[in-house]
C-alpha cells in the first residue's frame, strides 16, 4: 500500500497492467508519489477547483492531485493500456476523477469542466509545446484556466521564462509573459522518471493575469514576434521589412533602435510596435 492514498505503489500498477513505456507516446513516468504530491501542491489550492490533466499514464500525478484535495480531475489519456489503472483510481476517489480516452489535441475538455479550472500535467514532449501555445492563445482573455502547472524538458521551461538578451528568449517567452506570471518552480533530474529521459526536466507555473501587461492585438503581436524571431540574427529593420514599408520609422517612433535584434527587445517594446503597426495599417 502507498502512503498517500492506500492504492498500490506505481511500480506494482505498471507491472500488473503491463504499462511498459512507449517512446512514441512520450512516456516517462513519475513513480514517486511524494514527488507527484509536491508537484500537485505547486498548482495551488485545488479544493475548490476542477483540474485538467493531460496524459495521466499510470496515474502518479493524478493521485497527487486527488490526494492534495482537487475537487475534480478530468484526465485525458491517449494510451488505452492505462485505462484500467486509472479506473482503479477513480474507484478510490468516487465522483472526483473522470478519464477521457483520446488525443488531447482533438478533445475539447470544456464541456466536462466547471470553473474555476487549473491545468496540471507532466506533458508528453511531442505535444507539450503545441498544447501550451493553444492555452496561451484563446479567443478571449482571461482564458478558461486560472493557472498552468506543467512539466517540460528543462530547455523548453527556460524558453518560457527567458528574459531579453539570451538565446532562450523568443516567441514563447513573449507569448507566455505578456499575459501570465511565469516561473520555474521545480527542477527534476532524469532519474526522477522511468525510463529516465536524456535531459533534465522542470515544472513551470503560469498564472493568468486578468489583463495583458501592455495592450496589443494578439494577432498583430504574434505577427511581429514571428517575423522578428524567425530571422533573429538580422537587425529588426531588415527582419521586419515585410510588415510595413515604413518599418524603420515605426520602430523609431516606438523608441526601438532599428539596428537592434529581436532578442534585445522587451515585451513593452514589442507591444508598442504591434500597436503602432496596427495603427499604421488602419491609416
Ligand atoms: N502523468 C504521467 C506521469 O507523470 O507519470 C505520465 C506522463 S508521460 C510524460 C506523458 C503521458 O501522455 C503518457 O501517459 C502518454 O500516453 C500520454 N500522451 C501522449 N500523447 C498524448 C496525447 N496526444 N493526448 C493525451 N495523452 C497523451
Amino acid at each position: 500500500m502507498s502512503a498517500i492514498d492506500g492504492l498500490p505503489p506505481l511500480r506494482e500498477v505498471i507491472a500488473r497492467h503491463d504499462l511498459r513505456a512507449r517512446k512514441q507516446l512520450g512516456q516517462n513516468f513519475l513513480l514517486d508519489l511524494n514527488l507527484t504530491a509536491k508537484i500537485a501542491r505547486q498548482a495551488g489550492d485545488l479544493r475548490t477547483c476542477d483540474v485538467l490533466e493531460i496524459g495521466p499514464g499510470p496515474g502518479g500525478l493524478t493521485r497527487g492531485l486527488l490526494a492534495e484535495g482537487a475537487r475534480h480531475v478530468l484526465a485525458i489519456e491517449k494510451d488505452e493500456r492505462a485505462l484500467p489503472a486509472l479506473a482503479e483510481i477513480a474507484d478510490a476517489y468516487p465522483g472526483r476523477l473522470t478519464v477521457l480516452h483520446g488525443d488531447a489535441l482533438r478533445i475539447d475538455p470544456l464541456q466536462h469542466l466547471t470553473p474555476p479550472i487549473r491545468i496540471a500535467a507532466n506533458l508528453p514532449y511531442n505535444v507539450g509545446t503545441e498544447l501550451l501555445v493553444r492555452w496561451l492563445t484563446p479567443p478571449d482573455w482571461p482564458p478558461f484556466w486560472q493557472s498552468l502547472t506543467l512539466m517540460f524538458q528543462r530547455e523548453v521551461a527556460e524558453r518560457i521564462v527567458a528574459q531579453p538578451g539570451g538565446k532562450a528568449y523568443g516567441r514563447l517567452a513573449v507569448l507566455a509573459q505578456w499575459r501570465c506570471e511565469t516561473g520555474i518552480v521545480m527542477s527534476l533530474p532524469p532519474e526522477a522518471f522511468v525510463p529516465a529521459p536524456k535531459v533534465h526536466s522542470a515544472v513551470v507555473s503560469l498564472t493568468a493575469l486578468p489583463e495583458p501587461r501592455y495592450p496589443a492585438d494578439p494577432a498583430v503581436l504574434m505577427r511581429v514576434t514571428a517575423a522578428a524571431f524567425n530571422q533573429r540574427r538580422k537587425m529588426l529593420r531588415s527582419s521586419l521589412k515585410g510588415l510595413h514599408p515604413q518599418i524603420e520609422a515605426l520602430l523609431e517612433a516606438c523608441g526601438i533602435d532599428p539596428t537592434a535584434r529581436a532578442e534585445e527587445i522587451g515585451l513593452r517594446e514589442f507591444c508598442a510596435l504591434a500597436r503602432a503597426l496596427e495603427q499604421a495599417e488602419r491609416d
